[in-house]
């Protein structure tokens, strides 16, 4: 069974932090931070709908400029979704430019601009190519909280952690994965067609297994039925992305609440464990710490990333370190 996403990271792990969510199917990806986009090509970047940014240090925000170039042309409109203060930021950035080459005519290209404050969106604006940029503020979604995002398929939580200033964890989780069996369809004397994307909506949103479904030229079934007989359903997959953030524990109950059960889990590891002192005085993980939260977050895969430039010679230290914590080796003893 194939996964709805594939994340990977943007740069290699000393440089700017951000992960890359490509959908396999749709020309669709999603951003966590925007850090230096160099590595992703123009037609990555063109496919992406939304980005997620922690918080507005220049190594999270920086790739902003390269997203806006190349997205402005395009009439699918962009989604950001940043702490509080963000929609500010954004606004003094497209107004670092001069926009008087853009009116009526222009591609109507939108940037919506959303914040996260504490466990909810609070605020939002958008800004319209063809008005060059001028904010226009707008009622903020009203979603479930700790939601960032609902999507069909998927949808991103969010939490809000400590890194001397509110830095944004992000995870991605797929709703179920519902394949159809065509050999048992036919089996069942039933057609393939639109009516099945019906259905697997109708199971991932949880419907009864008594409800009644229309087919086309047949007489209606019975959802449960179809499930026991012509579906293949397992649970969807968890990305969880988590960056700057101190190790105290509020943060830790909240990303390990984040992060809980993910099937990829992108964690910072700055820091070995020798310079504690020096990641707790940056509000930083160290690579042990991270290793820790996601072991206790019960996550599959580690993928460690944000290593500070002082380990440039030593290159493989963060990461052993994170994969030997994650792996509950020595380190767990020191608490
Ligand atoms: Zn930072």
């Amino acid at each position: 069974m194939s996964w709805l996403v594939q994340p990977r990271l943007v740069n290699e792990p000393f440089g700017d932090p951000g992960v890359y969510i490509d959908f396999r199917f749709g020309r669709r990806a999603l951003l966590f931070d925007l850090g230096d986009l160099g590595p992703l090509s123009a037609r990555e970047v063109l496919r992406v709908s939304h980005a997620f940014v922690s918080h507005a240090h220049v190594d999270h925000l920086a790739g902003f400029d390269r997203l806006l170039r190349l997205c402005l042309h395009r009439p699918d409109p962009l989604h950001l979704v940043g702490p509080p203060g963000f929609i500010e930021r954004v606004e003094h950035k497209l107004h670092g430019y001069t926009w008087n080459l853009l009116g009526a005519d222009s591609v109507d290209f939108r940037i919506r601009v959303e914040e996260f404050h504490g466990d909810r969106i609070e605020r939002a604006a958008s800004f319209r190519a063809r008005e060059a940029f001028r904010r226009a503020d707008l009622p903020p979604d009203r979603l479930p909280p700790g939601t960032a995002l609902e999507d069909e398929g998927f949808r991103i939580t969010a939490a809000t952690l400590d890194h001397g200033t509110p830095s944004l964890a992000f995870a991605l989780r797929e709703t179920l994965r519902v394949n159809v069996l065509r050999g048992a369809l036919a089996g069942l004397g039933l057609p393939v067609g639109r009516w099945l994307n019906d259905v697997k909506r109708a199971v991932r949103v949880g419907a009864p297994d008594d409800m009644p479904i229309a087919v086309p030229g047949s007489v209606p079934i019975a959802l449960g039925e179809l499930k026991r007989q012509a579906l293949r359903i397992a649970p969807g997959q968890t990305v969880a992305y988590v960056t700057d953030t101190a190790f105290h524990p509020a943060n830790v109950a909240r990303i390990v609440e984040l992060a809980r059960d993910a099937d990829q889990l992108f964690i910072e590891t700055p820091f070995l464990e020798e310079d504690a002192a020096l990641a707790a005085g940056k509000r930083h993980l160290t690579a042990a710490q991270a290793g820790r939260l996601g072991r206790q977050a019960g996550a599959r895969r580690l993928i460690p990333f944000h290593f500070s430039a002082r380990y440039g010679e030593r290159s493989d230290v963060l990461a052993r370190e994170a994969a030997l914590a994650f792996a509950g080796a020595a380190e767990d003893g020191r608490g």
